[in-house]
């Protein structure tokens, strides 16, 4: 691999459900990982509605999830993974949730946060609009100034300034991330997630398919697409 991805250390990726940062950002999480670079993760909700079976309840399922979660960053390297177990499907961008997210920019102190786009046009699921305007709301301006939220000043979390955002499933992608010698490792965190995949070989196909149309579109063999946003420092 050429050149590092990014000069920046410390990556957190906030997401909503169990498998949204292998699906949209797998390839590259490794990659940074290989780089040297530390990457953690918020997991939103532990996806306890994931399901089309009667048989299993939502603890159950959340729990066989975050299991699931937990072996995937194994397999990507991801050095820690925070559960905030809120109800799957029913996010909302307020600001308690914002607290919630503000509250880990400022413990872990990331240069780059990766999270969903939120601004693409007909994207259909909830959590994944309330994570990513939550997020982007949190980076800027509420983690970075003091007076948001000052009881985290009395328990020692000072405020942060995150250098840049990466959105996956974006409309308007302008980083794309050669993932051609992640890919594999990419495809093996999916498969931990043993409780969503009825056919993993048609879901590494999938993958591998949808890797290759975003390459194409930026000139790779295998890519993941970002739209990123620069936050002066
Ligand atoms: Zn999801």
């Amino acid at each position: 691999m050429a050149r590092a991805l990014t000069p920046y250390q410390r990556v957190m990726v906030v997401v909503a459900h169990p498998d949204d940062m292998e699906f949209g950002a797998g390839g590259t999480v490794a990659r940074l990982v290989r780089e040297g670079k530390e990457v953690v993760l918020v997991q939103c909700t532990s996806g306890d509605k994931g399901t089309n079976r009667r048989d299993v309840s939502p603890e159950e399922l959340a729990r066989q999830r975050e299991e699931e979660e937990r072996e995937a960053c194994r397999v990507l390297g991801v050095r820690e993974v925070v559960f905030l177990r809120l109800p799957d499907g029913e996010l909302e961008p307020n600001l308690a949730f914002r607290e919630r997210i503000v509250r880990q920019i400022r413990f872990f102190r990331p240069d780059i946060v990766i999270t969903h786009d939120p601004f693409r046009p007909y994207a259909l699921h909830p959590d994944h609009r309330a994570v990513g305007i939550t997020t982007i709301d949190a980076v800027y301006p509420t983690a970075r100034d003091p007076l948001y939220f000052p009881h985290h000043l009395a328990e020692g979390l000072e405020p942060h300034k995150v250098a840049e955002l990466w959105l996956f499933g974006a409309q308007y992608p302008d980083l794309y991330v050669d993932i051609s010698e992640t890919l594999d490792v990419k495809v093996a965190a999916l498969a931990a997630h043993r409780s969503q995949i009825s056919d993993p070989t048609e879901l590494a196909e999938r993958v591998r398919q949808r890797a290759a149309e975003l390459g194409s579109d930026g000139g790779l063999d295998f890519a993941e697409a970002f739209k990123v946003i620069s936050l002066r420092r």
